[in-house]
Order: C-alpha cells, then sequence, then structure tokens
C-alpha cells in the first residue's frame, strides 16, 4: 500500500478530534476531520434559510456548495466555497444541522468523493462515523473510540467555555444524546463500529493514554510511515 490510513470513528465528545490530531502530528501525517465538511455543509443551508432536513431543498443547493480542505501550519482549514469558515462552524446550532445534512444520502456521497482523494494523496489519521466501515474500508487500522454520554457532555462543555461560547451543561447533554440517536439510527451510512475496528472505552483516559494505545496498535509493517 502506498499510503497509511488510521479510521478513528464514534459518537460525538469520545475525543476523536484531539486524539487524531496528537497521532497525525507524532507521525507527521495529515489529519482529515470529516465532521467539519458535514458542518460546512449546515452552514451553507442554514445561511440561506434552508432546513438541514429538508432532503429536496439540501440536494437542489448541493451543487453550489464547494468544499476544500487546506493545511496551514499543520492545521486543518476547511473553506466553503473560498472563504475560511474554520472557526464559524463549531456552534452548537451548526452540530445539529451538520447531523441533520449527514443523513441525506447525497451529501454522504459528495463528501465520502472528497474523503477519499485525501486519503488517496497522503496518508491520513481520518474522524469520523463511517470512515472504517465506508469512507475506507480497507484503512491500516481502524479504532472506535467511545465514552459515557456524561463524560462526552463534560468534555463538550469545558470545550466550548474555553472557546467563549456561552452554554449549559445539561442541554449539552441533551444534544449530544439527540445527536448520538440521529447518528446511530439514520438509514446511511450510520455510526457502526467496523468488524475489524478496535474497540478503546475513554471514560476515565487521559489523551496521552489512549494516543499512545493506538500507536503501539499500529501494524508492524508500518513502523517507518512518512508522508510521501
Ligand atoms: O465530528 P463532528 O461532531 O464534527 O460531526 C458533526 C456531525 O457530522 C455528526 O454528528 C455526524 O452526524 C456527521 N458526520 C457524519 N459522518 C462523518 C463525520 C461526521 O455523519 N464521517
Amino acid at each position: 500500500m502506498k499510503h497509511f490510513a488510521i479510521a478513528i470513528d464514534g459518537p460525538a465528545g469520545a475525543g476523536k478530534s484531539t486524539i487524531a490530531k496528537m497521532i497525525a502530528k507524532k507521525l507527521n501525517i495529515i489529519y482529515v476531520d470529516t465532521g467539519a465538511m458535514y458542518r460546512a455543509v449546515a452552514l451553507y443551508c442554514i445561511n440561506r434559510g434552508i432546513n438541514c432536513r429538508d432532503k429536496e431543498s439540501v440536494e437542489k443547493i448541493l451543487d453550489q456548495i464547494n468544499i476544500k480542505i487546506l493545511y496551514i501550519d499543520n492545521a486543518q482549514r476547511i473553506l466553503l466555497n473560498n472563504e475560511d469558515v474554520t472557526d464559524r462552524i463549531r456552534t452548537q446550532e451548526i452540530s445539529q444541522g451538520a447531523s441533520d445534512v449527514a443523513t441525506l444520502q447525497a451529501v454522504r456521497i459528495k463528501m465520502v468523493e472528497l474523503q477519499r482523494n485525501l486519503a488517496q494523496n497522503a496518508s491520513v489519521v481520518m474522524d469520523g462515523r463511517d470512515i472504517g466501515t465506508h469512507v475506507l474500508p480497507n484503512a491500516s487500522l481502524k479504532i472506535f473510540l467511545t465514552a459515557s454520554v456524561e463524560e462526552r457532555a463534560n468534555r463538550r462543555y469545558k470545550e466550548l467555555i474555553q472557546n467563549g461560547i456561552d452554554c449549559s451543561l445539561s442541554k449539552i447533554k441533551e444534544e449530544i444524546e439527540v445527536r448520538d440517536k440521529n447518528d446511530s439510527c439514520r438509514e446511511f451510512s450510520p455510526l457502526r463500529k467496523a468488524e475489524d475496528a478496535i474497540e478503546i472505552d475513554t471514560t476515565g483516559k487521559t489523551i496521552e493514554e489512549v494516543v499512545n494505545i493506538i500507536i503501539s496498535l499500529i501494524p508492524k509493517q508500518f513502523d517507518s510511515i512518512n508522508n510521501n
């Protein structure tokens, strides 16, 4: 295999992005945050007053959406029609909207194409909900991260407060439960552990512990991976 890929899936707040970013840095490979792509689609819809669950309306405007991923100082930036929206897609409204547009097959087809292209051109650690099951079924290593709802809500709460976003812990817990249900029960590519994925429950574990576990699981033939 020319490139190496680590697929990390799991529910909202399981620690996927923090852990994936650290792994990417340690291994000097690219981190692909696929959730950001669904978030960018939701932002486009919300800005135009389109209901993110309205299949027909979303499908109608899908062609107007051009998403690009850039890497600046090793950090992913997401461009929506050439505008950098990286910092605008982290609100609770966009989280819910992303979970809604992600139920639509046409949206998923478009995002998955983009994601596979990225993995074809470089070694990646990619996080999402369907990476191991659908986007990269031949990934070199598949991880399924979980944590209790309480712990996930707590983490998301702290993250939002740190970013200066005002929120309530109980409301976040409720929203995480809604998203879990939405993501796990949808018809197309629901959140599911791939049969060959290794499940890690991150409850009570530090980020470093989880990163070290994942790195120790990398198959031997990739010991010297780089980004060529
Ligand atoms: O990971 P993040 O919370 O940013 O993802 C936002 C939403 O996008 C998720 O709740 C999920 O519905 C959707 N998503 C998805 N498939 C992915 C990544 C994210 O359906 N690969």
